[in-house]
C-alpha cells in the first residue's frame, strides 16, 4: 500500500519535472498539445479542425509578456485596457458551436488580443473582426499581420451594430456580453447562419441563435463570465 503511494508520488514528481523542464525551455508546442488533450479533448471538444487550430496558434504571443508562462493554463488572462482573453476551452467551445467550415465568412465582435480571430482565420475563408478600443485593435492587427494572416478584416467601432456593409455572415461570434441579444447581429445572419453570444450582466449564459428559413431559434448552452459589451447608444 505504502509502496504504491510512494510510486505514485514519484510518478507525480516525474511528470511535474517534465512539465517544469518544458516550461523552462519554453517548449510552447508541448504546452499547446497538453492544453488540447487535457482541457479540450478531455472535456468533449470533438471537431478535429478546431483542435488542430488550437494546437497551432501561438497563444503565448497574444498575452502580455509577463503572462506568457501561464498562456496555456485553464483560465482567462488580462490583455490590457481592462479586457481579457477567454479561457482556451471557451474559445474552442464557441468556435466549434458556429461550425467553422472552410467556405464561411465569419464576423467576430471584440477583437481584443486577436487570438480568437487567429483561430477563426485558420478555419474559415474570411474573418471580419470589430473592436471598440483602438489601441487593442491596432495591437492585434500588427501581431496578426506579422503572423501572416491575410484573411482577417479589421474595423474599429461599436460591434453592437455588427458590420452591415459586409453582411450577411455565415456565422457570428461575440466575445463580450450584452444585456440582451442585439437585433442588428441577428439581422446580419445569413440563411442557416449561427450566432454565438454570451448574454447577461452579473450572471451570463452563452446562447446559440440559428436562422432557420423564416425564423430564429435560440438555445441556451452554458453559464459563462465575459467582460461587458459596451453599448454606446
Ligand atoms: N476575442 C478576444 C477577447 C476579447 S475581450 C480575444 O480573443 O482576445 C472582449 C473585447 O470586446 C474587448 O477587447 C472589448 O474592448 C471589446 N468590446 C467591448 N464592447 C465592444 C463593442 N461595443 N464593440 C466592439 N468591441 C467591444
Amino acid at each position: 500500500m505504502s509502496l504504491l503511494w510512494a510510486n505514485s508520488q514519484v510518478a507525480g514528481l516525474f511528470c511535474q519535472g517534465l512539465l517544469d523542464q518544458s516550461m523552462k525551455k519554453k517548449d510552447w508546442a508541448t504546452l499547446r498539445k497538453l492544453m488540447v488533450d487535457n482541457q479540450l479533448r478531455a472535456r468533449g471538444i470533438k471537431d478535429e479542425r478546431v483542435l488542430q487550430a488550437m494546437e497551432k496558434v501561438p497563444r503565448h504571443l497574444f498575452v502580455p509578456e509577463n503572462m506568457q508562462e501561464v498562456a496555456y493554463s485553464d483560465e482567462p488572462l488580462p490583455i490590457g485596457e481592462g479586457q481579457t482573453i477567454s479561457q482556451p476551452y471557451i474559445v474552442a467551445y464557441m468556435t466549434e458551436a458556429i461550425q467553422p467550415e472552410s467556405w464561411k465568412r465569419v464576423l467576430e465582435i471584440g477583437t481584443g488580443s486577436g487570438y480568437q480571430a487567429a483561430i477563426l482565420a485558420e478555419l474559415v475563408k474570411e474573418v471580419y473582426t470589430v473592436e471598440l478600443i483602438p489601441e487593442l485593435a491596432e495591437r492585434a492587427k500588427t501581431l496578426l499581420d506579422g503572423l501572416g494572416y491575410q484573411n482577417i478584416h479589421y474595423k474599429i467601432g461599436d460591434g453592437t451594430l455588427g458590420w452591415p456593409e459586409e453582411a450577411p455572415f455565415d456565422s457570428i461570434l461575440v466575445t463580450a456580453a450584452p444585456a440582451k441579444i442585439p437585433t442588428s447581429l441577428e439581422e446580419q445572419l445569413g440563411p442557416g447562419g449561427r450566432l454565438i453570444i454570451p448574454v447577461g450582466e452579473m450572471f451570463q449564459d452563452l446562447y446559440l441563435v440559428i436562422r432557420e428559413k423564416d425564423k430564429l431559434s435560440r438555445q441556451k448552452l452554458l453559464s459563462v463570465r465575459f467582460v461587458p459589451l459596451v453599448t454606446l447608444h
